[in-house]
């Protein structure tokens, strides 16, 4: 994301592959384990899924191991928001890119080739640095939180991968 380039074509493709990931439903397997937590046989799922279907089921305690695709952070300062908010700058910015279509893909990202020399990614309204999800990317580390912690002192606990 330090690239502008980079910026361009990740909040580009998201413009359309966002809506999908955000408008997804969790399956049977979601429902089945979040039934587990009910039933008091799970007391923590621990996830690498960005998508928070988990909690769409209705478990209530889960953990995000690589974030959350559903929120956006600011890489220099405190600035924290819903993704909705920064998918709606973006397309204000970029009528152009309003129209395309492409496949999309279960991560947010959409398979669009085109020419992003144009488009604007949205700035934090705070400092005016990168924004970017609040999910580990490829090659990132994984932030010290206290999940693994929690994740092993916690039994039952259901990790989902
Ligand atoms: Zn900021």
């Amino acid at each position: 994301m330090d690239s502008y380039e980079t910026r361009q074509r990740y909040w580009g493709r998201s413009l359309i592959g966002w809506p999908v990931m955000r408008n997804a439903a969790p399956n049977p397997s979601h429902h089945h384990i979040s039934d587990l937590e009910l039933l008091n046989h799970s007391s923590l799922v621990v996830t690498q899924n960005v998508d928070r279907l988990h909690q769409k089921a209705g478990t209530r305690a889960v953990t995000d191991l690589h974030g959350r695709a559903d929120e956006v952070i600011c890489m220099s300062c405190d600035y924290r928001c819903p993704r909705d908010e920064v998918h709606d700058r973006c397309a204000d910015l970029n009528p152009g890119f309003q129209h395309y279509k492409a496949e999309t893909a279960p991560d947010g990202d959409a398979d669009l080739e085109v020419d992003f020399s144009d488009f604007r990614p949205a700035g934090c309204p705070k400092c005016d640095g990168i924004l970017k999800p609040d999910v580990v990317f490829f090659g990132d580390y994984v932030p010290r939180t206290g999940c693994i912690r929690r994740w092993m002192c916690s039994r039952p606990a259901m990790a989902c991968w």
